[in-house]
């Protein structure tokens, strides 16, 4: 397998887009993945689902913290996390919100953008798995993505295009099969690297954006949550079934926000790129 970045291998990132999705389209001619045929119009969440989300929320998490990993993570800094989390949980909201995109910890995209140009902080971009591809090589519950140059899936696959022009300097994708993986993986970084700063993309259902806000802005970090659109989970029942990995149906990023998701990219590939050049 070429593990090379296609992005490395252009002189420019239009160079680099234009290549990958020439590739995109002469794969769908040849092994088309499956697609959605068109978009369901789904509620982001079922109002009887909206009733009590926080304390819901709060007891998923405790329910299912079976190794205690969060937990043990929270006792580090018990009094600093703790105010952190009551802080947003009496909130309304643990985010503002611009389109598809959940804003924790920062006003607008352009401030976002402005942090992202820290070349020292760390950049975390994570995708939930139910937007893997059904024909995903490395598994849709799983934390892998081989993002396969050769391979025809991974060629018309978003994530495959995003990790591909992805930065690899003090860049970090994720692939979330559950919640409880992305906070323990939260929890690990913020440990390992105290004095950097966290920033994120993450893209997940609109319920679950709401319903774990309110741990992101416990530990402080600051990102976007992107809103998936598709067969979304909009109760607890298929949340609840999703987290175990069963979830039939398949999300989207909606094209105009991949684009965003792309000049996001461009612009943190930009900065670490006239960093190693200093
Ligand atoms: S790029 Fe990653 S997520 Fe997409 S199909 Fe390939 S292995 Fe799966």
């Amino acid at each position: 397998m070429n593990k090379l970045k296609l992005w490395d291998q252009h002189q420019s990132f239009d160079a680099a887009e234009e290549d990958w999705d020439s590739k995109a389209s002469d794969a769908a001619a040849t092994n088309p993945i499956k697609k959605l045929g068109t978009l369901p119009n789904m509620v982001g969440m079922t109002p009887e689902t909206a009733k009590n989300l926080k304390w819901k929320s709060l007891k998923w998490i405790v329910k299912e913290d079976r190794d205690r990993k969060i937990l043990k993570s929270i006792l580090k800094h018990p009094i600093r996390y703790f105010k952190g989390y009551l802080k947003s949980f009496f909130k309304p909201k643990p985010f503002k919100r611009v389109g598809d995109f959940f804003l924790y910890g920062t006003d607008s995209l352009d401030s976002f953008k402005k942090l992202l140009k820290n070349p020292d902080s760390l950049f975390v971009l994570g995708f939930s798995y139910c937007h893997k591809p059904f024909e995903c090589p490395s598994g849709r519950f799983t934390d892998a993505c081989m993002h396969d140059l050769n391979n025809p899936t991974c060629k018309q696959c978003f994530i495959g295009k995003a990790v591909h022009a992805l930065p690899v300097k003090q860049s970090i994708p994720l692939f979330i099969p559950t919640i409880h993986y992305i906070g323990g993986k939260i929890f690990d970084i913020i440990e390992q690297n105290p004095d950097k700063q966290v920033l994120f993309v993450i893209t997940a259902c609109e319920m679950t954006l709401e319903m774990f806000g309110d741990l992101g802005n416990m530990v402080d970090i600051k990102g976007l949550g992107v809103r998936l659109d598709g067969r979304i989970c909009n109760t607890m029942k298929a949340f609840e079934l999703s987290e175990k990995g069963i979830k039939p149906g398949l999300t989207v990023v909606l094209d105009d926000t991949q684009k965003e998701i792309m000049e996001i990219i461009r612009l943190r590939r930009d900065v670490m790129t006239k960093e190693e050049n200093l």
